[in-house]
């Protein structure tokens, strides 16, 4: 009989009512993940969620990788499948865990009994099976509290499953059950791992990135692309919205004080991604800024960036420190594509000494001198929009 696997469904089920919806949303969100795998059955029963393989050419172990990124799952493993029979599940476990109960020193047996007509409970199973493989490895010890290894049994309707310790998920809550938020990703970092962050929380994203060529290169365009497909294995597929930046960015450095550049460019860029939140239904703002990093992240300078927008922004990052967000982006596989060494708008035109407690009366004067009005329509009309998705 056929290896599977099974996931386990993590908040998913404090859900109460809603949990139909939610169990939808996570097993399409699995099936379209899948696709790159072969043919799956996928369905849930009890907490469980099981993906069945469908032919003989699919890629389990590509399947099992990818099932552990998708949010909304907290735990997986691969089992075997076997007859609902006490010796078949002793001869499933010894053939399908060999490996795993001959470098154990001490195990136990654990079994869930879905199937009350069974003619054993889970205790009598567990104590049967345990009892056998005893005999056949009889270097192992059984230790109930603290084993070396559990060797699961699961007595299911159709089949027993054998399976070995479950491995982490990706967990969080399945996208597009918390709607739709406008992220700004550029090519640092942080902002991919806030865009993270949030579709962690079940948010699907429409990302943004300002680009000013010819201060920044096609190269560091490639590179924001890049970073997108990187994030795709969890946030699935998403649009990249590339707006043109230039002409906001002359603008400001020809009309106002060299030590205001950073924040009302900012505070554009808040604009435009409220702009485009507005035209995509999104209904918050993301971004990769933490406290105090750099002189536009001040509360001050925070202050006066949020006050151009209605929205909520959200900043999952902004208590994090420098090796915190590493340490996620590497995880996450983001890390070698953000350091790659090209420039980012906001690094061209940067103020010698910026202002980090500005006032928002003073920033509103200044951006007097501008055409708000004009430099936004003519961005938002020079917007290009990508698709990315994992084979783009
Ligand atoms: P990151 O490491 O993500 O680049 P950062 O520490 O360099 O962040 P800033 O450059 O000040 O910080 O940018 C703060 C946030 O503003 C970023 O995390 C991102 O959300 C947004 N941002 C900055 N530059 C761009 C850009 N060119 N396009 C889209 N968003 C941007
Ligand atoms: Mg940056």
């Amino acid at each position: 009989m056929n290896e599977i696997i099974l996931l386990k469904l993590g908040e998913v089920v404090l859900k109460g009512l809603n949990r139909r919806s939610f169990e939808d949303r996570l097993n399409a969100n699995i099936r379209r993940r899948l696709q790159h795998y072969g043919s799956f059955r996928v369905y849930s029963k009890q907490s469980t969620i099981y993906v069945e393989p469908q032919s003989g050419d699919c890629d389990l172990e590509g399947a099992y990788g990818a099932c552990r990124q998708v949010f909304g799952i907290v735990a997986a493993t691969r089992a075997r499948a076997c007859p609902k029979d006490k010796d078949a599940v002793f001869h499933c476990a010894r053939s399908y865990l060999d490996q795993a109960l001959r470098s154990a020193r001490t195990f136990k047996v654990e079994t869930k009994r879905a199937d009350k007509h069974f003619p054993m409970n889970s205790m009598e199973i567990s104590q049967y099976v345990g009892g056998l493989l005893h005999d056949a490895y009889p270097h192992l010890k059984v230790d109930v509290h603290k084993p070396e290894l559990c060797v699961h049994v699961e007595i299911r309707e159709k089949a027993a499953y054998v399976h070995g310790p479950s491995q982490p998920g990706a967990g969080g809550l399945p996208i597009g059950m918390g709607g739709t938020a406008v992220s700004l990703l550029s090519g640092g970092i942080d902002s991919p791992v806030s865009s993270y962050m949030i579709a962690k929380r079940g948010v699907q994203l429409e990302l943004v990135h300002f680009f000013s060529p010819p201060y920044t290169s096609p190269q560091a365009l490639e590179k924001v692309e890049k970073l997108a497909r990187e994030l795709t294995p969890w946030c699935g597929r998403m649009k990249l919205h590339i707006v043109p930046f230039t002409e906001i960015q002359e603008a400001i450095r020809r009309d106002c004080p060299e030590d205001h550049f950073t924040l009302i460019m900012r505070r554009f860029m808040m604009r435009l991604a409220e702009a485009v939140a507005r035209r995509t239904g999104a209904k918050a703002l993301v971004t990769g800024e933490s406290l105090g990093q750099v002189a536009s992240q001040t509360m001050d300078a925070l202050a006066v960036s949020d006050q151009v927008c209605t929205l909520p922004v959200l900043r999952p990052v902004i208590g994090m420190d420098k090796t915190e967000i590493i340490a996620i982006s590497r995880r996450i596989g983001t890390f070698d594509t953000s350091v790659l060494p090209y420039e980012d708008c906001c690094t061209v035109f940067t103020p010698r000494h910026p202002k980090t407690h500005p006032h928002l009366d003073e920033v509103l004067a200044y951006e007097q001198a501008l055409d708000t009005e004009g430099l936004m329509e003519r961005a938002m009309a020079g917007i290009e929009r990508r698709t990315i998705s994992m084979e783009s």
